[in-house]
């Protein structure tokens, strides 16, 4: 089994080709390196099980061969966090959209599974206490910047869809919600990698707005479980499953969890969002995945709690 991962040096996509090569199996790595970095499968390039390709999603020749050459594709490059996109709209666009076309072509062209990573962004602002797959989207307007994410990975996750409905092409859609463990950096807005980073410095933790918002934070190694498991399902090509846990926990309450369990001297600081983000910018209230599907069709459970996932995260900046 030959898998291709887009965006195989990136923090998930590292982490996925560990856990591929730990089967046994063989994987091509393409990453353009514009957010992945090389170190994170170097040591895998070592052992020579993986292959490494440095390119874009958008040099359709080069994905032609590497789609040619696997068995399955796990589409995970792309520009995100929402800063990034802010900060790139354009040529985040251009990846999102025009780099995942090229992706899916070719994998109908050469008819190879793929499974395309998206994210719990394209809810928008629907808020529900739980969000389940079938639920609609709330939009915000396209004339925000902030949502032009949001926007793009829709698109990819029609044209996946689209591709498996009308063409047959065995896609499978998944949405992330959160995602953190060692090797993701804050430079592109996670919260978790930047809250560690600033109570190892004793710095403030810069909470933005009032910090009742809150997210539902799942560590790397159970998305990546998810992932190979819905890969290899005969039953999820042409459906949507949302990937996360369910474990809620506001802001606030998370920069004092970081503080304690990394002995740190740090305070909190309230950031208003005006400071922090564009004007105008609009930040989720909660996103709390409803994650039945995924559960009845693998038995995913999370392993790792919130108190784990900040563990390895500050282990991993202390090393
Ligand atoms: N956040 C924060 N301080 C930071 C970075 C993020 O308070 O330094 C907040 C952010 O406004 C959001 C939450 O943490 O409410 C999660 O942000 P992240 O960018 O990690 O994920 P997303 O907003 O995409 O769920």
């Amino acid at each position: 089994m030959r898998s291709l991962i887009t965006g195989g040096a990136g923090f998930i996509g590292s982490h996925l080709a560990e856990a591929l090569v730990a089967r046994g199996e063989q994987v091509i790595v393409l990453d353009d390196l514009s957010t992945g970095r090389y170190d994170n499968v170097a040591p895998l390039l070592e052992r020579g099980d993986v292959e490494f390709a440095l390119g874009s999603i958008l040099n359709a020749d080069l994905v032609d061969d590497l789609v040619r050459r696997a068995d399955r594709v796990f589409h995970l490059a792309a520009a995100v966090g929402v800063q990034l996109i802010v900060e790139q709209p354009l040529e985040s666009l251009a990846t999102n959209l025009r780099g995942s076309e090229n992706v899916l072509e070719k994998a109908h062209k050469y008819d190879t599974p793929t499974l395309v990573t998206s994210t719990s962004e394209i809810y928008g602002k629907n808020t529900s206490d739980v969000l389940g797959e079938d639920d609609d989207r709330i939009l915000g307007s396209p004339l925000k910047t902030r949502w032009s994410y949001s926007e793009a990975k829709a698109i990819e996750e029609v044209l996946a869809h689209t591709y498996w409905r009308q063409k047959g092409l065995r896609t499978v859609v998944t949405r992330l919600f959160n995602t953190v463990g060692p090797r993701q950096t804050g430079h592109y807005g996670m919260v978790i990698p930047r809250f560690v980073n600033q109570a190892l410095r004793d710095e403030p933790l810069t909470v933005y707005g009032d910090g009742t918002q809150t997210r539902c934070f799942t560590h790397v190694a159970d998305v990546v479980r998810a992932l190979v498991d819905l890969a290899e399902h005969p039953d999820a090509p042409g459906t949507v499953f949302n990937v996360g846990s369910q474990d809620e926990t506001s802001i606030a309450a998370l920069a004092e969890q970081v503080i304690e369990l990394s002995d740190s001297n740090s305070t909190v600081r309230y950031v208003p969002y005006d400071e922090a983000y564009e004007e105008g910018f609009e930040d989720m209230a909660r996103r709390v995945p409803d994650t039945t599907r995924l559960e009845k069709l693998t038995g995913f459970a999370p392993t790792i709690d919130l108190d784990g996932i900040i563990r390895s995260v500050v282990a991993d900046q202390r090393s």
